[in-house]
């Protein structure tokens, strides 16, 4: 019996996934704000930016990563067969495109005549709220605004975002909402990029963290149960957080924090 057939497929595949996450964590990472972190939790965006330690992703996260970008890759793929992806002054293919200023960093998923698309897959029951509520997560408009600022220094302009919710029940169902990018919506991304520029200062100068999420903020305290860097935040939702609970369940050793690579 060969040793694939002892240990399993199933366990093969997530030492893969394993061995595709820790080659990604040890290449550099910026030293900036992420886009994609618009309108989160702004601790969390300070201790990553500060390279704090974090927990490791989990195999449901590589699961669900993996999935994700399988999703882009798809969509991006059927786009460009049939040339509809737009081009930079320079001639390069405005898809998986990467922005950046002097703070932050984001890579765009396409734009096609004129209009930004950014593909976000969700649990079912998160794309059934998403349905629900008929709109986009403001969390996610802001990132497209931002991708819009950075487009428009470079010359690009784009009127309007769409932004495509894919199903991971089936992967079957998606639902595309506009973002019209009004200087309403470009003003929310720039104040976004304010407020972490501003705490960022702070913590340079003081070594202060912005307040965490409160217990009370039912809104957005959720972001509190999956946040790898949960340890450095006392106000954590220990109970909750599923990082801190399966190390606790170990014998709360520290094997699961690792560092967090960036230049
Ligand atoms: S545990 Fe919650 S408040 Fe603390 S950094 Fe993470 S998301 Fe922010």
């Amino acid at each position: 019996m060969t040793e694939i057939a002892q240990v399993g497929i199933v366990q093969r595949y997530d030492e893969g996934l394993r061995e595709e996450y820790r080659l990604k964590e040890q290449e550099v990472h910026s030293d900036k704000f992420y886009d994609s972190s618009a309108g989160s939790c702004l601790r969390k965006r300070i201790l990553q930016r500060g390279g704090a330690a974090k927990f490791s992703a989990d195999l449901q996260d590589l699961r669900t990563f993996r999935r994700g970008n399988t999703v882009h890759e798809e969509w991006q793929r059927m786009l460009a067969k049939t040339g509809e992806i737009d081009l930079d002054s320079e001639g390069k293919m405005l898809l998986e495109y990467r922005l950046e200023d002097e703070t932050s960093v984001g890579r765009l998923d396409f734009v096609s005549h004129g209009l930004l698309v950014d593909i976000k897959t969700q649990a079912e029951r998160a794309f059934k709220f998403t349905r629900g509520e008929g709109k986009p997560k403001s969390s996610h408009a802001l990132q497209v605004g931002r991708y819009a600022l950075k487009l428009r220094a470079k010359g690009i302009s784009v009127s309007e975002a769409r932004i495509i919710y894919v199903s991971r029940g089936d992967f079957c169902d998606a639902i595309e909402y506009a973002v019209p990018l009004t200087e309403d919506v470009l003003d929310a991304a720039r104040e976004d990029q304010a407020v972490e520029n501003r705490a960022w200062s702070t913590y340079r100068a003081t070594c202060a963290l912005p307040l965490a999420i409160a217990p009370t903020n039912k809104e957005d305290y959720w972001q509190c149960g999956w946040c790898q860097f949960a340890r450095r935040c006392p106000s954590a939702n220990h109970e909750k957080n599923k990082y801190i609970k399966a190390q606790e369940a170990e014998g709360g050793n520290n094997h699961g924090l690792e560092k967090n690579g960036r230049k």
